[in-house]
């Protein structure tokens, strides 16, 4: 588990909070929001560290070599508590949510003196995975949490934590990571050529997490073949090609985000060229040849419509549970009819 010093690319997120560490001015809870896979949890880990820590250096972060840094790397210490999701009895994944006998068990343990004598820190990751009864639960600790006690509350979807809750909190908001940070270190930890590097990053949309689980998908080799059949300027493509490519795709409901996301970031891809951005601003720089040509021959309320399409597609299938191979079939139609709408009216 590394020290906050070893966050990467959150400076802005963690000056405050550094500086709050060193003049010991810290908050008893902290709330840290933002996308996934950005450096949250880990800067959770390292405050915890840091506060637990028997000789932090003068900066207060931890010094990672004292038995408390050694436990809490290994999630042994006993006054560092963390509550997340559990693994379901049946084997299958993990609970939808945090329960309320986990924030009960939280509180007797509080209820003590801590072990050590000291500092206590409680991590709460997935925050917003508290149903209102949990959550409320957990208010009356936030609300009187003992002096020695830290909470560091962690969530990509802040807004849906109650009020209360929030009012409590300190917010620490992390930013996506930039292109060129997370570009430098996908190419490290998927061993990636620069190229492939420079893709995922711009997929990955600021989320190295993101931008792993990408590196490991089959549809990433696929990327050129799936726009060109996709990318249709005047409407020319065989619906029964389409209608297989659609049935194809909803078999494999784990691959269709990244489907989604080829998508909408080669559209993306064209709005920028139409608005003058130079092919290096593109995720889809090695396509930038076919990009120029859609990007000259659609309009931009037409690229902007088809956006919009795939977006509701989007949302359909990924959070609506509708039929993936239908909702597909339908965002294909509608894409061919839209071109070739385009197209019967630059012929007239
Ligand atoms: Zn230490």
């Amino acid at each position: 588990m590394p020290p906050l010093c070893d966050v990467e690319g959150q400076d802005r997120a963690l000056e405050g909070l550094k500086r709050a560490l060193k003049g010991q001015r810290l908050h008893h809870a902290y709330l840290f929001a933002g996308p996934d896979g950005v450096g949250k949890r880990l800067a959770a880990q390292g405050l915890a560290e840091a506060l637990l820590c028997e000789h932090p250096l003068d900066d207060g972060d931890a010094c990672t070599q004292c038995k408390a840094c050694r436990r809490v790397a290994e999630q042994q210490h006993p006054d560092l508590h963390v509550l997340e999701r559990q693994d379901r009895p049946d084997g299958k994944g993990l609970e939808r949510q945090i329960k309320i006998d986990q924030v009960r068990a939280l509180q007797r343990a509080l209820s003590f003196k801590s072990f050590e004598g000291g500092r206590r820190v409680v991590l709460l990751l997935e925050a917003e995975a508290m149903n209102p009864a949990t959550a409320n639960a957990l208010l009356k600790t936030l609300e009187e949490p003992g002096d020695d006690t830290f909470f560091v509350l962690v969530s990509h979807a802040p807004n849906r934590l109650l009020p209360t809750i929030l009012s409590r909190c300190q917010r620490v908001r992390f930013g996506p990571l930039s292109r060129a940070y997370v570009t430098r270190r996908l190419t490290e930890l998927a061993e990636l050529t620069p190229d492939a590097g420079a893709l995922l990053a711009g997929l990955s949309e600021g989320s190295i997490g993101r931008g792993l689980a990408l590196a490991s998908s089959g549809l990433l080799a696929r990327r050129a073949e799936l726009i060109a059949a996709i990318d249709d300027p005047h409407g020319l493509r065989r619906l029964d090609a389409l209608s297989e490519l659609a049935d194809q795709l909803g078999r494999d409901k784990a691959e269709l985000p990244l489907f989604f996301l080829l998508l909408r970031t080669w559209y993306r891809d064209l709005l920028l060229l139409q608005a003058g951005r130079p092919a290096e601003a593109l995720v889809h720089q090695d396509l930038a040849d076919r990009a120029r040509r859609s990007a000259a021959e659609v309009p931009f309320s037409a690229i902007d419509h088809r956006l919009a399409l795939i977006q509701a597609t989007e949302r359909d299938i990924l959070d609506g549970n509708a039929n993936a191979r239908l909702f597909l079939e339908r965002l294909f139609v509608h894409l061919v009819d839209d071109a070739r709408a385009i197209r019967a009216g630059s012929a007239r």
